[in-house]
């Protein structure tokens, strides 16, 4: 593997909301030099509360253009930090990003333990059996036992936990951490939240400097505590972590700023370099001298007259230089690529060159999907990019019905860039829209306003799931078509897909009809 691609390391936070993944963000980006100083990153906060507002909601969807992919260099090594979206309706957007990493930060909060989205989005990592680290935070507040904090995440999540650092002290008496593998404390100092600080360590556990900086109560009591945590709990083992059995755990607060250097410095030594992934006909290994690369994610900007689309695209072996001829795998096209991007902190730059683990920003004029593959040359198409079915559907309709082209072209064009999924009937001319979370109606609405001058309104629709069907047997699947004729419809790329209006209407269709198959996720 060349040298630049053993060097990268691509990963995300996942987190419940609230449990600090954005003040972490900032932190890592101003340890790796991204930014000076702490604050300049803006919030994308809103999102989760704007409910009602989607100006708003699209405004911080447009800022976060720029802040959805943050390269910085760390040590040696150049770091992707991949941002997820935070509200759950745009749950889907974070479980594609996930696809494109190569381990992941769990948050998890200190006072409120493994929260029901670090559940999911776990699982979502498992799929690839992607290394967890882990990051408890807000130790400068009143928190939960240590101890039983990773019982709860090895009983939840079931995952080993290793301790890395362990805490001492927490809200008012936080002290700072203890470094297991390092055998040295790191000694907590508030008021440097917002500025790379060199915070003091002294070796060992037990000594007279220990004792005269945390007090020889704390230091005897720590003592006691590191020898039964260590007795009860999992050494580090980088085998396990690798294949995502066991996870290392840290202890610090990201809004203090402490415990984010010495995660970094552990991070880029064992988190993954870019790894093979899997397409329909072979595996992929990042050090293959010809570039590869899937689109994960397309992003709308905010300036609406432009309609500048970006499409995120993983580079998962070679290289990319600038004016590379790339092949459009799903289109049989060659293209040249002369103005990809990268992105920094608050910004995005054209590319010279990138390798295997980076994204690089594609400008998307309409011709780009979710799920497609470049490469250069050779016919592949990478696999495990997930469509999820809906979970709630509305039937859209037109003010002015002369804007009926318009309105298809939108939302197949939306469904492309995963900001919804159209479903077309096939025995009317209605258009369903359906959504995995409900702000996503609000989202396609705007949009449909704003870039497409088509004014629409949603209306109730009996559906209550949707499954894609796939048969083996040609005759079956006609005999099917025509018995549930009412019930299918096409999507967005002309997929059919099954229309239950209950789950129980589901259920008897799929007993009724065992040669077809029901997806609830489709590939891209
Ligand atoms: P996100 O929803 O996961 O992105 O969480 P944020 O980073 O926005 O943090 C949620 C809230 O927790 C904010 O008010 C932060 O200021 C606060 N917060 C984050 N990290 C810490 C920490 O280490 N200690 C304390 N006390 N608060 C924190």
């Amino acid at each position: 593997m060349p040298e630049e691609i053993a060097q990268r390391r691509t990963f995300a936070i996942i987190s419940h909301p609230d449990a600090g993944k954005t003040t972490m963000t900032e932190k890592l980006l101003l340890h790796g030099k991204a930014i000076q100083v702490a604050g300049t990153v803006k919030g994308r906060k809103n999102t989760k509360h704007a409910t009602s507002d989607w100006m708003e909601m699209e405004k911080q969807r447009g800022i976060s253009v720029t802040t959805s992919v943050m390269q910085f260099p760390y040590h040696d090594c150049t770091v992707n930090l991949l941002d997820t979206p935070g509200h759950e309706d745009f749950s889907e957007d974070t479980y594609r990003t996930l696809t494109a990493v190569d381990s992941a930060l769990m948050m998890i909060d200190a006072a409120k333990g493994v929260e029901a989205r670090t559940i999911k989005l776990l699982d979502v990592c498992r799929l690839r059996t992607t290394p967890i680290l882990t990051f408890i935070n807000k130790l400068d507040r009143d928190t939960r036992d240590p101890i039983e904090l990773l019982d709860e995440v090895e009983d939840v999540l079931k995952i080993k936990c290793a301790p890395v650092t362990w805490p001492i002290g927490m809200g008012k008496y936080f002290k700072g951490v203890y470094h297991l593998l390092n055998d040295e404390i790191i000694l907590y100092e508030g008021g440097h939240g917002h500025e790379r600080h060199d915070y003091r360590r002294i070796k060992g556990l037990d000594s007279a400097e220990s004792r005269e900086a945390i007090g020889s109560e704390t230091v005897d009591e720590i003592i006691d505590e590191i020898e039964l945590v260590q007795g009860a709990s999992h050494e580090f083992d980088l085998d396990m972590f690798l294949k995502g059995e066991l996870t290392p755990v840290y202890f610090g607060t990201a809004m203090g700023n402490f415990g984010i250097d010495h995660f970094l410095d552990d991070f880029v030594k064992i988190a993954p370099p870019p790894q093979p992934r899997e397409t329909e006909d072979r595996m992929v290994q990042a050090g293959e001298q010809t570039m590869t690369g899937f689109v994960f994610k397309i992003q709308a900007n905010m300036d609406p007259q432009h309609r500048d689309r970006i499409a995120f695209m993983r580079i998962c072996s070679g290289q990319y230089t600038k004016s590379l001829k790339m092949r459009h795998v799903r289109l049989k096209r060659d293209i040249q690529i002369a103005n990809a991007l990268t992105f920094m902190a608050g910004d995005r730059q054209h590319l010279e060159e990138a390798w295997a683990g980076d994204i690089i920003g594609l400008h998307n004029h309409g011709n780009i999907q979710i799920g497609d593959t470049f490469t250069v040359g050779e016919d592949l198409k990478f696999k495990g990019i997930p469509n999820f079915a809906p979970e709630l559907f509305k039937r859209i309709r037109l003010r002015d019905p002369l804007k009926n082209k318009a309105l298809q072209k939108g939302l197949i064009e939306l469904s492309e860039e995963g900001a919804t999924q159209v479903f077309r009937p096939l025995n009317s001319n209605e258009l369903i829209v359906g959504a995995v979370g409900v702000l996503q109606f609000d989202v396609v609405a705007h949009r449909l306003k704003a870039e497409y001058k088509a004014e629409a309104i949603y209306e109730g629709v009996n559906v209550a799931t949707a499954r894609w069907v796939e048969c083996d047997d040609p005759k079956k699947f006609e005999e099917f078509k025509k018995k549930c004729f009412d019930n299918l419809a096409l999507d967005g790329a002309d997929n059919l897909a099954y229309i239950a209006p209950t789950r129980v209407n589901l259920s008897l269709t799929e007993e009724r009809w065992p040669e077809v198959r029901f997806f609830a996720t489709r590939e891209h």
